[in-house]
């Protein structure tokens, strides 16, 4: 890892706090790391964060704070298209096409709700916009992936994550998709992540020649029918070790293999 890939990442959380949607929350981040850190406010309660206007908060020899060419992990601690953040988004809008020398990313388990978040001019999309679209079951990629297929989005990635069952998404596959990225859950009760359901989707993806990553093992993981508890620390190297990637590079989504094993931020983004 090079000094520059160190860097390459920033964290933009504009709200914080969010509410459960789908199984795949059940044991949600947010919620968790805000009983570790003590909050005294509930995680469902949407707010405002300090940060709000980050992108475009300047130095003060006038310089923006987030340098140019930043890949920008954008609403972490909460979902971008919650209905509670509505009034908000559009000021958001105006930062991201300000910012067009960096890159924005985000996830979403609310998909459904994009094509009336977005900006009158979006057109076929913002060019430095990718979002992931969230799926963790069978009857959530039945339900998101068509929709997110079917959206001008530039730059599309689908997140299998918490994998929760064996599914099959090789019919939402085709070359508009840069990547799915497969990763179990963490956590205390984290739910299991079988290695042959990850082994499955691989599968699927190379058949469509579509470039897949295996992001984390989650907290508890079966393989070979064996159940191995794995520690926070490890869940995102065992998943390196498996060397299992395939076709990645191929197109422009932020390397997050490259990351900074010190950064607690990072682990949070996939700690799902
Ligand atoms: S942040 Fe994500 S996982 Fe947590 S409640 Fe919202 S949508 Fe669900």
């Amino acid at each position: 890892m090079t000094e520059e890939n160190k860097n390459i990442f920033a964290d933009w959380n504009p709200w914080h706090g969010c509410t459960k949607i789908s199984e795949g929350c059940k044991y949600c981040y947010v919620y968790r790391q805000d009983e570790m850190y003590g909050s005294m406010k509930a995680s469902s309660i949407c707010r405002k964060t300090a940060n709000f206007d980050l992108p475009i908060k300047r130095k003060r020899n006038g310089s923006y704070k987030i340098p140019s060419g930043k890949v920008i992990f954008t609403c972490f601690t909460s979902d971008f298209l919650l209905k509670d953040a509505d009034e908000w988004r559009n000021d958001c809008w105006k930062m991201i096409k300000e910012r067009k020398d960096c890159w924005f990313y985000f996830f979403t388990k609310r998909i459904d709700r994009l094509e009336k978040c977005l900006p009158s001019d979006w057109g076929e999309g913002y060019d430095n916009v990718l979002i992931g679209c969230t799926v963790e079951n069978q009857s959530r990629a039945d339900y998101r992936l068509p929709i997110f297929l079917s959206l001008p989005v530039k730059h599309k990635s689908i997140i299998v994550a918490p994998l929760l069952e064996r599914i099959d998404i090789s019919r939402f596959l085709d070359e508009s998709i840069e990547e799915v990225s497969v990763g179990g859950e963490s956590g205390y009760h984290a739910r299991p992540c079988n290695y042959d359901w990850i082994l499955d989707i691989r599968e699927q993806c190379i058949n469509k020649n579509v470039p897949f990553r295996f992001h984390q093992t989650g907290a508890n993981f079966i393989k070979d029918g064996k159940v191995y508890r794995v520690k926070r620390a490890l869940q995102r190297p065992q998943a390196r070790k498996a060397n299992i990637d395939f076709g990645i590079g191929k197109n422009y989504i932020p390397d997050t293999a490259e990351y900074n094993e010190e950064d607690d931020n990072m682990q949070l983004r996939f700690d799902i």
